[in-house]
């Protein structure tokens, strides 16, 4: 069998973290047709939009996408394709694992969190308007269907993953309608999985500081989209930085697997990038194509690589290009293979 999958390079670092996934995947003898679609500000140039519509139809078809980082122009310019994508696809989870590997440095061990982010609403919507010249607001918008979506998503995914804690993040003391609508509906969620899931609730601001305290006091944690952005980035510092943080973007019909980093520009073309983020987020693919010894022996393979300390990039402390080791990844993910 074949999976179709549509690749989408990126930009900046994008194309070469997206070749070290392609050849890592293909290393566990799955087989692969990558149906690659460019997008971002080069086919702005070409074609007239960021995300021109071949790259939706390609992914409606084939269900699937691994894809690169894509830069978006801060204050002017186009609108995130990262956002008009999960919009348009209706991807409404947003999954970022943070899960330490032993040889990277870090100021903690043994963390193992996941942040399950909702992906379509709340302040990250981008619904912005200037007032007048001298005031500009966003509206931010929380619905019950959302929120309970989400919810939902998070303690499937924790019974699932055989997890133990569900913690809501909010701001419901300050937001009591928004965040107390998400809140309610996590809440309501909640009710039936009494008794194999714990269910608790956390302020964001609080949360902040509980994770940089006792990280290893969480489990799975859900939150509405911008509190979920910024915490996924925390968490991924937890562990060792953006070089190593996987994420997945899940909807009814179509999940998109992305790094949680952006396109690191001041590295691209550099063989210098770190390509685990992607690479772990290959291996999240592979586990929702239910490949799921294929995903487990990418993260394996990924796991003893850099624990072995031979193959490092130098965000990790090392001097190993990154086609270097996406090649000794591949190598190791043979080999895993071999043995089993
Ligand atoms: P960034 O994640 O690109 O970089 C933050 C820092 O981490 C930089 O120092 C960078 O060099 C480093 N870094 C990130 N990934 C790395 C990797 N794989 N290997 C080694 N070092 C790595 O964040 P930024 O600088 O805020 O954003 C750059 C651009 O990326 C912006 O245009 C932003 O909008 C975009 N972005 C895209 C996505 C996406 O496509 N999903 C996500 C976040 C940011």
């Amino acid at each position: 069998m074949t999976y179709e999958v549509t690749l989408i390079p990126g930009d900046g670092i994008g194309p070469e973290i997206a070749a070290a996934a392609c050849e890592v995947l293909e290393a566990t003898g799955l087989a692969f047709a990558w149906d690659e679609q460019s997008a971002g500000e080069a086919t702005l140039v070409s074609e007239g939009s960021p995300l021109p519509e071949r790259v939706i139809e390609s992914i409606r078809r084939t269900h699937i996408a691994l894809k690169g980082p894509i830069t978006t122009p801060v204050g002017g310019g186009f609108r995130s394709v990262n956002v008009a994508l999960r919009q348009a696809l209706a991807l409404y989870a947003n999954v970022r694992p943070a899960r330490s590997i032993p040889g990277v440095p870090s100021r903690y061990e043994g963390i193992d969190l996941v942040i399950v982010r909702e992906n379509t609403e709340d302040l990250y919507a981008g619904n912005e308007r200037m007032v007048n010249e001298d005031e500009a607001e966003s509206i931010k918008t929380i619905t019950r269907a959302a929120s309970e979506r989400i919810a939902r998503y998070a303690f499937e995914y924790a019974v699932l993953n055989h997890r133990s804690t569900v913690t809501a993040v909010h701001k419901a003391n300050i937001m009591k309608l928004t965040d107390g609508l998400f809140l309610d509906s996590c809440r309501k969620i909640a009710a039936p999985y009494e008794g194999r899931i714990v269910f608790q609730d956390r302020i964001v601001d609080n949360m902040c500081m509980q994770l940089v305290q006792k990280p290893e006091a969480y489990d799975v944690l859900v939150a509405p989209n911008l509190y979920g952005d910024i915490i996924s980035d925390l968490a991924a510092g937890l562990v060792g930085g953006l070089g190593i943080a996987p994420g997945a973007n899940i909807g009814e019909d179509a999940a998109v697997f992305e790094a949680v980093h952006g396109s690191a520009p001041k590295y691209a073309g550099q063989d210098r990038a770190n390509p685990t983020a992607l690479i772990l987020s290959g291996a999240l693919m592979l586990r929702h194509l239910e490949e799921t010894e294929a995903g487990a022996r990418v993260e394996a393979a990924v796991r003893e690589v850099i624990g072995e300390g031979a193959f490092r990039t130098a965000d990790l402390g090392g001097t190993t290009g990154t086609k270097a080791y996406a090649h000794a990844v591949a190598e190791r993910v043979r080999a895993l293979e071999a043995a089993a």
